[in-house]
């Protein structure tokens, strides 16, 4: 009930920092708790399906919590996991992928360990909300679910210059006559300072105002005179009453039209309205990961890159004999994408960009190239529309690489492509924002393409052959790493060397034989009660020994009715 005081142990934390504890059938959710803390919570507000309270003591804390490096982390949004070892966080990051495809899609897939780097100060983009605060303007990072300001002198997750900009940028506004605008009443100027960094430190700022002023030369003139760094200051003029941060306007006021960063060994140039990847150094790791996921059967392939921004997936991933064409909605993205293409010595008859919506990007990609063999995808949080979907599998590609930053619709879409045949079969996340809840991951869906051989002994040959259900139990070892849903095995009998074909039905996990014996319902899997009478997991160690089965996992595979070959 409303206002008791609980005592709970924490078994979970969500993508929003809240640990989850359960107690008498009922599930509460606590913010700034970490698996393994044991509590004393106040209970603010029950609902049918799960309550929220609030962490008043830590009985004992858990071994994955740390103090955190940030005065503001409480009452700012920003990070939910800043109070949570590292190594933890990525932890959790790969869990939040797997619950994902287990609950969303009913997918067995393997999601990779989480891959990371450069957790602080890793951010190169900013956008600070401005406000008045007694008659003086102020920034800071909107407090959670809310547009109060929660103001700071430095942040962990990024440059210490960003709020050094932002500060000064508040004093000039102050000096000059133009004041923050107001949500509430729409008066004031100033409404987000937008900055964003390359790896040489140079900044492109744009201040979004409400309307144009003759000081905001003067305010321009005065920030980059005392900090050189920023290379050029743009204006967006954003007249609308919502909370969407950007206007339709924008111009560049002084300096620098856009800012050129380094990624792949390739050169990028980026406007303030366009997307770019805020973590560089991870940004670099998971482009090479599409890249490798991106490899072709042939010598020359033609790749369309949906949601491409700046162009700068697609040409990290395109050989210069590639084929590539990219779709965008956002004009200035992509006319950064064409300048992109030259800078990188693409071949202008080897490259279309196109502005439009993803779902036209099959047929302007076939117009000009032909039908798409490799797309890549790299939707925003909301995933891909089931138009787009369906262009793509009509395209019927090898290869889609789907980059997502939201598991749940990534999991969602992946079951609509299972449905027409295409599969993954491992997910890696990428953590490209360390210390708040958000994970990037990388999939390649293909068609049932993929061949792998089995031999057999005559028994289950005939028991394969003549179509009855059944199960095959193997060693996940490196030759079947890369099994998955819709693949075709070709068996062969030991005895005669009689071959036939069928394809993987549904692929279960596990670690052990003993594990797999134990989660799998083998009766239902085509297993005879007769044959499970005697049969032990211990049995499968004569094959597999239990290191073996410890380094690689065991896998049992469900089959589709065989074909003749
Ligand atoms: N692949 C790029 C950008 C990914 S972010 C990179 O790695 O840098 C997603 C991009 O999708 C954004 O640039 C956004 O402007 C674009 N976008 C959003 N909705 C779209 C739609 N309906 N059709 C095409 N592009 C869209």
């Amino acid at each position: 009930m409303k206002n008791d005081i609980v005592t709970l142990e924490i078994t979970d934390v969500t993508p929003e920092g809240y640990g989850i504890g359960r107690l008498d059938g009922k599930v509460y959710f606590v913010a700034d708790t970490v698996t393994g803390d044991i509590c004393s919570c106040l209970v603010l507000k029950e609902l049918k399906s799960h309550s929220f309270a609030k962490l008043i003591e830590i009985i004992k804390p858990s071994e994955h919590r740390i103090t955190p490096n940030c005065t503001v982390c409480r009452q700012c949004g920003g990070c939910a996991y800043r109070h949570i070892s590292y190594e933890y966080e990525l932890e959790l990051k790969r869990n939040t992928v797997k619950q994902a495809f287990a609950r969303i899609a009913k997918l067995d897939i393997a999601v990779n360990p989480t891959v990371s780097d450069n957790p602080e100060h890793y951010r190169n983009k900013v956008q600070y909300p401005f406000a008045q605060n007694n008659g003086y303007a102020t920034f800071g990072y909107y407090a959670k679910r809310s547009h109060r300001i929660v103001e700071h002198k430095s942040c962990p997750l990024q440059d210490k210059i960003f709020s050094d900009i932002a500060a000064y940028t508040a004093e000039l506004a102050d000096r000059l006559s133009l004041p923050a605008y107001d949500e509430e009443s729409g008066k004031g100027v100033i409404r987000h300072a937008v900055m964003r960094k390359n790896r040489k430190n140079q900044i492109l700022l744009c201040l979004v105002v409400a309307k144009k002023h003759r000081n905001l030369s003067l305010l321009a003139e005065a920030l980059t005179a005392k900090f050189p760094a920023i290379i050029g200051v743009h204006i967006n003029v954003n007249t609308r009453r919502d909370n969407v941060i950007f206007g339709d306007e924008t111009y560049r006021l002084l300096g620098s039209e856009t800012l050129t960063d380094m990624l792949c060994g390739k050169t990028f140039e980026i406007s303030p309205r366009a997307f770019y990847q805020v973590n560089a150094v991870m940004a670099e790791k998971l482009y090479s990961h599409a890249a490798s996921l991106a490899k072709r059967d042939c010598e020359s392939a033609v790749i369309l890159d949906l949601y491409c921004g700046a162009g700068t997936i697609g040409i990290c991933v395109a050989g210069k004999e590639d084929k590539l064409c990219g779709v965008e909605i956002i004009d200035a993205a992509i006319e950064n994408a064409r300048t992109n293409a030259l800078l990188n010595q693409r071949n202008e008859k080897n490259t279309l960009f196109v502005c439009g919506d993803a779902s036209v990007g099959v047929e302007e990609c076939r117009k000009k190239f032909g039908k798409p063999n490799i797309i890549i995808v790299d939707p925003p949080r909301k995933g891909l529309d089931k138009t787009v979907i369906e262009t793509v599998v009509k395209a019927s590609p090898e290869r889609i690489v789907y980059i997502s930053c939201d598991p749940a619709t990534l999991a969602r879409d992946c079951a609509v492509f299972a449905e027409s045949g295409y599969f993954a079969s491992e997910a890696t996340p990428f953590d490209l924002f360390p210390r708040t809840g958000h994970v990037e991951t990388v999939v390649c869906l293909s068609k049932e393409g993929e061949i792998h051989t089995m031999k057999l002994d005559r028994s289950p040959f005939e028991k394969i052959k003549s179509g009855q259900k059944t199960i095959e139990l193997r060693l996940l070892d490196e030759k079947r790493r890369s099994i998955k849903e819709g693949d075709v095995i070709i068996f062969t009998d030991n005895s005669n060397g009689e071959r036939l074909k069928a394809t993987v039905k549904k692929l279960h996990r596990f670690e052990s034989f003993e594990q797999l014996y134990k989660s799998l319902p083998l009766l239902k899997c085509g297993y005879t009660a007769e044959e499970l009478g005697s049969a032990h997991h211990s049995d499968m160690e004569k094959y597999y020994s239990a290191e073996e089965q410890k380094k690689h996992g065991v896998i049992g595979i469900e089959l589709f009715p065989p074909k003749r070959t």
